[in-house]
């Protein structure tokens, strides 16, 4: 009896394997064509200033809406477009719109306005990254300075030293960088000191539930007082509470992203969220 059962557990997980190795198969394949299906779209989340609540840009973030599996998280589709060699190609179309994006929203807008765009580790670890952005600039004309690209700290870190390279680069060109998910990798900070960045972004997992785990708080704390010293703005990701805003805003954190203010908006809803702002 008690084989039977083992059997029973076995062939149910071979089939949760068998099932997972068949979703991620359907998604390598049918990714390739998600792009020239229009599948791929972005959202906006908007990044507020805590003092005034006022939009000071937005967050670009890529969602694929599949036409049978629904929408599918870029955690799970990243790490596919990254393996299968389509990042690249993703990762220039994401910065083209989103930027076409800004330059359509700045147009008649007399306060300036921030897009940022995450960037993968193998978009950094790869050669075309500068030419890419170099490109996207010119064509769409935007202030160079608009543009925030965000790379995770564990992508900087894992090559600290081409990372160092390729932000040199970016920096001469004028576009500004953040360092994303900061507070889960392992920075070194004589790295992070020489390297040329403008935002640390606190990671949504010290944020969440902050006022009561003073664990959290305190790690928050640290990374504010650690880009008051290095010169660096903050942005505190995932802020879904006002207990949380408090807190965020008493330790001077210069900017907030979260649910409690917006969750990421289709392009038509967040054009209205700046309206609505403007009247
Ligand atoms: P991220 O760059 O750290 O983006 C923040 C994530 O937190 C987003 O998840 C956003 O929707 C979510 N978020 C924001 N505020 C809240 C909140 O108050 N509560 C909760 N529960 N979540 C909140 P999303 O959109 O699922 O993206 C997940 C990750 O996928 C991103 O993390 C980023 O690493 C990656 N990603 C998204 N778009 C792109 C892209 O265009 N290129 C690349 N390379 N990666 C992307
Ligand atoms: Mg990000
Ligand atoms: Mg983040
Ligand atoms: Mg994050």
């Amino acid at each position: 009896h008690a084989k039977q059962n083992g059997r029973a557990r076995w062939m149910m997980f071979d089939q949760t394997m068998q099932e997972g190795a068949l979703r991620r198969l359907t998604l390598e394949a049918e990714l390739r064509l998600a792009l020239d299906a229009n599948q791929l779209f972005l959202q906006y989340q908007p990044i507020i200033t805590p003092g005034d609540g006022m939009i000071s840009g937005f967050e670009a973030l890529l969602r694929w809406r599949h036409p049978v599996l629904g929408m599918i998280s870029p955690l799970e589709f990243i790490p596919v477009a990254e393996e299968v060699g389509l990042i690249g190609q993703i990762g220039s179309w994401v910065l083209e719109a989103a930027c076409l994006q800004l330059r359509e929203w700045q147009r008649g807008r007399a306060l300036p306005l921030s897009m940022s765009v995450n960037v993968s580790a193998v978009q950094l670890a790869g050669g075309e990254l500068v030419k890419v952005v170099t490109r996207v600039l010119a064509e769409t004309g935007i202030a160079h300075g608009s543009l925030k690209l965000e790379l995770t700290e564990s992508a900087v870190m894992a090559d600290a030293d081409h990372a160092l390279a390729v932000f040199k680069e970016l920096k001469a060109l004028g576009v500004r960088l953040s360092l994303d998910d900061f507070g889960t990798g392992y920075s070194s900070l004589s790295h992070l000191r020489r390297l040329p960045i403008d935002t640390l972004k606190i990671d949504r997992s010290f944020v969440s539930a902050m006022d009561s785990h003073s664990d959290k708080r305190q790690i928050a704390e640290v990374v504010v007082m650690l880009a008051r010293t290095l010169g660096l703005d903050v942005v505190a990701e995932g802020v879904e509470t006002r207990a949380e805003l408090d807190i965020l805003r008493e330790m001077g954190s210069d900017f907030v992203q979260g649910y409690f203010y917006f969750r990421p908006l289709d392009a038509a809803a967040a054009t209205l969220a700046l309206a609505d702002e403007a009247s």
